[in-house]
């Protein structure tokens, strides 16, 4: 399960929606109980709709500083502009880190984004419940 307050969560979609209708990514640190405790919005370095790819800097700096910090690599999330909240055939191959959750956010209807979260190990997707914590 993945914890997030609202205002963590509200920073991710407002980095999203700052990106649409472009692909945008980052990557949330969290604690070992999978409280999310930081959001860091990486720039999406192919600019497209359909795809994303973390710029490789911005990436190890937000790596580096949320271990500098003593928390994990809790989850990557990006957004799918016109796609459903899964993970797409890409997504599932490119899955480099099985122990970060992927967070994939659909915009297909802008204004009511859907979120969900899933495990990705060894090309198989399991959903992981999210809790929206005030
Ligand atoms: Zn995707």
């Amino acid at each position: 399960m993945l914890t997030i307050a609202r205002p963590f969560l509200d920073e991710m979609l407002d980095h999203l929606q700052a990106c649409y209708p472009l692909e945008g990514c980052g990557l949330l640190a969290g604690d070992l109980d999978g409280l999310v405790t930081a959001v860091y919005p990486i720039d999406n370095i192919l600019q497209s709709p359909t795809a994303y790819e973390m710029d490789p800097q911005q990436q190890v700096e937000a790596m580096l500083a949320l271990e500098a910090a003593g928390w994990q690599m809790l989850a990557i999330y990006h957004s799918h502009p016109q796609g459903p909240p899964q993970p797409s055939a890409t997504d599932i191959a490119l899955a480099y880190y099985p122990e970060a959750l992927h967070v994939v956010v659909s915009l297909r209807e802008q204004n009511a984004p859907k979120v969900r979260a899933f495990q990705i190990m060894e090309q198989e997707v399991v959903e992981q419940k999210i809790k929206v914590t005030p």
